[in-house]
Order: C-alpha cells, then structure tokens, then sequence
C-alpha cells in the first residue's frame, strides 16, 4: 500500500502496511517483532539507500489505546473528519533492526517501558497476524569505514537497536567502543562485533535511564587523535552527552551523529514538538 497522507506539514513518506509473524522476548525490557507480508517489497525498493544505513528508522502509525477498532491502512484524512484528535492513530519512531531477505521480513525490537505510551504496550499485546503499518525507512550513519578512525557509540535501551546495528555493520578491522546501558545484566544481549570493538554493559538497577551511560563517558579519558561518536537516548542524557563530547572533547559536529530518541515525561508527539524550541535542543543552534 503507498501513498496515505500524513501531515503536510511534514515530510510524507510512503506507507507500508506489514503483518507480524512472529513475537520474540529478547529480554526482559526488549520485544523483537518480525513482520512479513506483501509490503516487504516495495518497503525495501522505497528505502534501498536508507536501509543500508545504520541508524535506519521508521515511524510507525499506531492506535491511540486498543479498543478502538481501527485497522491499517489508515486513511488520516478520512479518520480526521470522523474522529476525535485523541482517538487518531499517532506516531512513534523505530529502528528497523533487521531486514531479511530471503524469509522477505523485517525485525523491530521494542523496548517495554510500562503501561505508558502506545508503541511499548502494543508490542507486548502484539499477535501473529495483526497489521503494523508504517513510513519509508529515513536513515544516515554508517560506521567508520577508515580502521585509523574507531566509533564510540553510546546508546540506552532505545538505541540498543541501532547500536546493534552498527556493531553488525563494522568491517572486520574496525576499533571502538561501545556503552549500552540496561536496567540489569538479565537486558544484555549477545551481540556480533568485531574483535577489536569493546563492548561494556551498563546496569542502572534503578537509577535514572542515562545517568550510568553519562557517568561512563565521563569517566573516559579524552581522545587523542580522531574519533566518530554515535550517541542516541534520553534527552536530557543526550544534552549532557553534548557537554562531555563537543563542549569538553572539543569533538566537531561532523563527527558527532548525537540525538534524542525519547525524553523523560513526554509522549512521542511532545517530544518531537519541543525539538524546535530551546528545551529540546541538543545544540544551541
Ligand atoms: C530515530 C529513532 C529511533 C528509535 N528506535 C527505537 C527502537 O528501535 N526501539 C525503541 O524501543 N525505541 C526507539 N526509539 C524511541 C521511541 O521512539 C520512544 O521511546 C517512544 O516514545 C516510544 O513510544 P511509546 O508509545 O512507547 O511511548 P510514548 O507514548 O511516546 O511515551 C509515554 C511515556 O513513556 C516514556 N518513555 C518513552 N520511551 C521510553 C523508554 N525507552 N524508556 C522509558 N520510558 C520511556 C515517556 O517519557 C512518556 O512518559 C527511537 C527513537 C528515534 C527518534
């Protein structure tokens, strides 16, 4: 399915409706959802170039709260006319984990954060069978492809996906570093990665998302000679990620790929909002 509007004030991206094969718990606070269907193909000939990036992500179109009724493929305008703002489907952002070719499915992990928020409780409630649908892939960073220059990639439970990712994608001679911070070790992954990328888990156990990631960086002895940082999380960790990486490292924000992926107390929709005022930007201008 292509072409069902989105807001215009927006970037619109063709649709794709999937349906989910499979339900898989990676761990605790993490669901793998692998979707097949009809929409494999034109999903993957839409996004050829951003699917080979990294940091390849969707943004999902999802009904407010079950119960509803509503089934993809959402027709906005449609739905707009008939329904009530808080009972139109929203939007969330995800990494596209995996893209599989020869079973013609794509993965998408979720974190579970609660019984908050839409995309988080639609994964754990999530059926073989049920419809997701879902934008093109948008997508930019790669790892580095010079072995000289090695990637320190920082990442919450959020941009665990993507890190994995990244990890996935290093040539066999890459360096680095990589920190992921999980609430607990029973949230650590067995991750492919070349042997001379470190990876170090991180274990919150009850302390804020981002505060051990942060405590981490700053605990790092400042690079000597050239590094890309691939940094994603929190915002409020993300800020503070910013102050150790460009303010105090002096790293130039070309080699910085630094982003939020979700903010303390704010729904997806606020969040995106802020990001064009003061309090959610990562830099000041
Ligand atoms: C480019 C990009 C890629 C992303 N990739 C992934 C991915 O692959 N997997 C993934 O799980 N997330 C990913 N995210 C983050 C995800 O979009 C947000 O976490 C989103 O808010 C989740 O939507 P929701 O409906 O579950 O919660 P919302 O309705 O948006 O929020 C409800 C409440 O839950 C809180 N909340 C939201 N996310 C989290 C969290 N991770 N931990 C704790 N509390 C949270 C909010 O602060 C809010 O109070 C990505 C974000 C971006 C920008």
């Amino acid at each position: 399915m292509t072409g069902t509007a989105a807001s215009p004030a927006r970037t619109v991206r063709a649709q794709h409706v999937f349906v989910v094969e499979r339900i898989e718990q990676l761990s605790p606070h993490l669901v793998r959802v692998t979707l097949g269907g009809d929409a494999f193909d034109g999903f993957v000939e839409a996004g050829a170039e951003q699917l080979a990036a990294a940091d390849r992500y969707v943004k999902l179109l999802l009904p407010p709260r079950p119960g509803l009724g509503l089934q993809p493929p959402f027709d906005l305008d449609e739905l707009r006319a008939a329904l009530a703002p808080a009972d139109l489907p929203v939007r969330r952002t995800y990494t596209i984990r995996r893209v599989d070719a020869a079973t013609r499915t794509i993965a998408v992990d979720f974190v579970v954060h609660g019984d908050e928020g839409v995309a988080g409780p639609w994964a754990l409630a999530a059926r073989p069978g049920d419809l997701l649908q879902m934008s093109s892939p948008g997508g930019l960073w790669s790892p580095s492809d010079d072995p000289r220059v090695p990637d320190l990639l920082l990442g919450d439970d959020s941009a665990l996906p993507a890190v994995a990712s990244a990890l996935e994608a290093m040539a066999d001679d890459a360096r680095g570093l990589a920190l992921l911070e999980v609430e607990g070790a029973s949230d650590e992954l067995d991750l492919v990665r070349p042997s001379g990328v470190e990876l170090r888990w991180l274990h919150r156990d009850g302390a804020p998302a981002g505060s051990v990631l942060l405590e981490a960086l700053r605990a790092l002895e400042p690079p000597t000679s050239p590094l890309r940082v691939f940094a994603h999380g929190e915002r409020g960790a993300m800020k503070e990620a910013r102050v150790v990486l460009h303010d105090t490292w002096g790293l130039d924000r070309s080699s910085l790929s630094l982003s939020a992926y979700w903010a303390f107390g704010r729904v997806e929709d606020a969040f995106q909002a802020e990001k064009r005022e003061p309090v959610g930007a990562l830099f000041a201008d």
